[in-house]
Order: structure tokens, then C-alpha cells, then sequence
């Protein structure tokens, strides 16, 4: 995501009580660059404090989920994987060899989207686009 999203002070201009706990995941998932699953993030924020176990990581993520803070993703192998819900729309592209996430925007994509919808009869709300793709300079 292009700007860091403050998910504390979200949390605060949604009216969401913030535990301690809590804003340890929020912090972790404010500086996450990588789209975290649940486990992932529970390694990040228990290496800050060990008393935060994965079912609060879970109910956390939900519960920022259900407030609009965070969007969740899934890029087809199961696992939800979560951002800060970003200002500025983008899309991905997903590397199945490694599940890393590359994040785009294509204005000539962007625009044939909307000329879709209009021919179908619609003014486009929304998208998403996920690209799932192999390097092509990897080697074996
Ligand atoms: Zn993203």
C-alpha cells in the first residue's frame, strides 16, 4: 500500500474500545507491506507481546474487518490475508510460487472495466482484480 494507514486512529474514529492487546495488532498490520495472514500476523504481534495468542489475532482481525478498517483477501489458497482498507484503489497480482502480492494500477484497465459494466447496463461501484502469475525470470 502506497501510505502507511493508521489503523489505531481508525480504530478511535470508528468508536472500537482498544485493549492493549489490540493495539499491538493494530500496529503490526499498520506497518504490514505484505498482506498478512492471521498466523503471520500472530508471529508479529506476539514477538512484541507473547500474551496475545492466535484467537485473538483472529477475533481482532474480525472484529477491524466488521468496522471497515481492514479488507480482507483471498488469493486462492485458502488462507484469508488482510490489509488496511487502502484510500486509493489498487489491484494484485499474485506470485503463486510464492504467494508474495504485487499491487497495481492500470488506468487503461481501470477505464475498460467501467466500459464493460456501462455496455452491460451499469455504473460500476466496485472490482477486483487478482492476477495469478510465475515469474518469468525465476529460476529453477
Ligand atoms: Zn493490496
Amino acid at each position: 500500500m502506497p501510505r502507511k494507514i493508521d489503523i489505531e486512529a481508525l480504530c478511535a474514529e470508528k468508536g472500537l474500545r482498544i485493549t492493549e492487546q489490540r493495539r499491538v495488532i493494530a500496529r503490526v498490520l499498520s506497518d504490514a507491506e505484505d498482506h498478512p495472514d492471521v498466523e503471520r500476523l500472530h508471529e508479529r504481534s506476539s514477538a512484541i507481546d507473547p500474551g496475545i495468542s492466535i484467537a485473538t489475532v483472529y477475533r481482532t482481525v474480525r472484529l477491524f474487518e466488521e468496522a471497515g478498517i481492514l479488507e480482507r483477501h483471498d488469493f486462492g489458497d485458502g488462507r484469508a490475508r488482510y490489509e488496511a482498507a487502502p484510500e486509493a484503489h489498487h489491484d494484485h497480482l499474485i506470485d503463486v510460487e510464492t504467494g508474495n502480492v504485487i499491487e497495481f494500477v492500470d488506468p487503461e484497465l481501470e477505464q475498460l472495466q467501467r466500459q464493460i459494466a456501462e455496455k452491460l447496463g451499469f455504473r460500476l461501484v466496485d472490482h477486483r482484480m487478482e492476477l495469478y502469475g510465475v515469474a518469468l525470470d525465476r529460476k529453477n
